[in-house]
């Protein structure tokens, strides 16, 4: 187990694409933390930098308080789980999971009668290490519930018994650090979910440094001790999955964390009577008051409001409370919820999703009560900074 230390990290393809742009990151020893971000955005060369895979444009990386630039990936002590499992095909899962191990023996003997009668002593040493790598695969195959399954060949498995090989196959080597590249985009939904928790209990048991990339904010969030959202080669937010969403750094982020995003209004703030409301040219919404001071230096300029679909909903409100009026486009019933897609009179398309048992008719313009403690504030621009964040 170690840390991962990423230094000012940059990497410029041929063309040049500048994938990378001056990354900086300490993974802590036993930490699990996930790269995410829109196709693109740099991820998986981040992964594969880290693996001794890509070469570094410039910048360092330490695994263990070793600085690996010039380390081979082999020599790197890490395992990697790719997308596409790149299990060997014609080996059993068996062989597949030790192979690495066996690569790496320190005694390395022919088992046959030849090598008995030649070097007795080496030879016992290595059967004493076959035994010992077949006990690993073992008890690693028992932990993922793939056991029975030893003596199959990959083509004779569904697609999570194959991921299930591969990611035993990075355990059984208990590397320093773990880099999982987008693990469970092969799989259908409902196995991605039981995956998901179940590398979240593998790695409360092996608790080993883990880097997971993936495009999925979902998976993201879920796993993550920590979330690293990436965009354009550049990290725009670094903390817990609660601090991402709770309390996003700019409007990017915002809006890539959480399902449905959040709704984003353009508008102003304007001052009357001393209060600050927000308004979009058509209605305006009072600020709480933990925005009133936080956000007088922005009056009479344009910012954006961000409200996530649970943050507000259809009720009958007193006069001078937050109501945005909206007309009711489609209404998606999900079971234990309802989504509803409205517009406003100066935004197109917004979200509102509320319990299931909220009755309201397409076609009907209906008032939504506001949450104004839980909105967000921006400034304009795709990656606005929030204004309603202490700093
Ligand atoms: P992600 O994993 O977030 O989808 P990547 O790290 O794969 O993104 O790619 C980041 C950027 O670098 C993209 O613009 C991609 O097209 C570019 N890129 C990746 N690999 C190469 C390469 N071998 N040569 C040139 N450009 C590349």
């Amino acid at each position: 187990m170690a840390d991962v230390q990423l230094s000012n990290i940059t990497k410029v393809y041929p063309g040049p694409v500048q994938a990378v742009d001056n990354v900086s990151l300490d993974i802590h020893d036993r930490e699990f933390v996930v790269l995410v971000g829109p196709s693109g955005c740099g991820k998986s060369t981040v992964l594969r930098m880290i693996a001794g895979l890509e070469d570094i444009t410039s910048g360092t990386i330490s695994i263990g308080a070793r600085v690996v630039n010039d380390v081979a990936p082999k020599d790197r002590d890490i395992a990697m789980v790719f997308q596409n499992y790149a299990l060997y095909p014609h080996m059993t899962v068996h062989k597949n999971m030790a192979f690495g191990l066996l690569l790496r023996r320190k005694h390395f003997v022919w088992d046959n009668p030849l090598g008995f009668l030649l070097a007795h002593g080496r030879w016992k040493q290595a059967r004493a290490e076959r035994r010992d790598i077949d006990t690993r695969v073992r008890a690693t195959a028992e932990t993922l519930g793939i056991g029975e399954l030893l003596q199959r060949h990959p083509r004779a498995l569904s697609g999570g018994q194959r991921q299930r090989v591969a990611v035993g196959r990075a355990i059984v080597r208990n590397p320093k650090a773990f880099l999982f590249d987008e693990p469970l985009s092969n799989l259908d939904a409902k196995l991605r979910i039981g995956m998901r928790a179940e590398l979240k209990r593998l790695h409360r048991q092996v608790q080993t440094t883990t880097v997971y990339v993936t495009h999925d904010q979902e998976e993201a969030m879920t796993l993550g001790d920590r979330v690293v959202v990436l965009k354009d080669g550049v990290i725009h937010q670094c903390g817990t999955p609660y601090e991402v969403y709770e309390q996003p750094i700019n409007r990017f982020v915002a809006g890539f964390v959480g399902t449905p995003p959040m709704n984003f209004l353009d508008g102003r703030l304007v001052r009357d009577g001393g209060n600050l409301y927000f308004t979009d040219g058509h209605q305006r919404l009072p600020l709480a008051a933990r925005h009133q001071a936080s956000l007088a230096a922005h009056v009479d300029q344009p910012v954006v409001l961000g409200i996530r679909p649970d943050v507000w909903r259809p009720a009958q409100a007193p006069p001078g409370s937050a109501v945005l009026n909206a007309e009711v486009q489609v209404v998606e019933p999900l079971g234990d919820r309802t989504d509803i897609h409205c517009r406003t009179a100066s935004h197109p398309h917004m979200v509102c999703r509320v319990d299931a048992r909220t009755r309201v008719t397409e076609g009907q313009t209906v008032p939504m009560a506001v949450e104004m403690e839980r909105v967000h504030f921006f400034a304009p621009g795709e990656n606005g900074a929030t204004l309603s964040l202490a700093r």
